[in-house]
């Protein structure tokens, strides 16, 4: 079980949830932060604090978010970062990389126009 950071943080991506987790799970990517889904011990700090309620448990996440499941846990793989299973996150591991979903979704003033 795991939290997973959903569409809402795109754009927003304050960092508020980077500075509460207390094992620094949360990975900053170019449009969002992303939860690295083996490192996150599902203490419920991160969606406390979240301005725009981004945040959920894993199984928890509303059916339209679902694919952010994936998305979180991919960031980290092969097809995007790469990382792995960094151990914290670092100034190393800051990237303007973004999963491809999100690097492809709407910008939020382009969606109003
Ligand atoms: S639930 Fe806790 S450990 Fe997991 S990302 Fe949020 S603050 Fe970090
Ligand atoms: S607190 Fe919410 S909006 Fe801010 S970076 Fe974290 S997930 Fe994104």
């Amino acid at each position: 079980m795991a939290y997973v950071i959903a569409s809402a943080c795109i754009d927003v991506k304050d960092g508020e949830c980077q500075v509460v987790c207390p094992v620094e799970c949360i990975y900053e990517g170019g449009r969002m932060m992303y939860i690295h889904p083996t490192e996150c011990i599902s203490c419920g700090l991160c969606l406390s604090v979240c301005p725009v309620d981004a945040i959920f448990i894993d199984d928890e996440l509303p059916p339209h978010e679902q694919h952010y499941l994936a998305v979180n846990a991919e960031f980290f793989g092969e097809g995007v970062t790469g990382w792995g299973a960094p151990g914290g996150a670092s100034e190393k591991y800051r990237t303007d990389l973004d999963h491809a979903e999100v690097a492809a979704f709407l910008r939020r003033e382009e969606a109003v126009s």
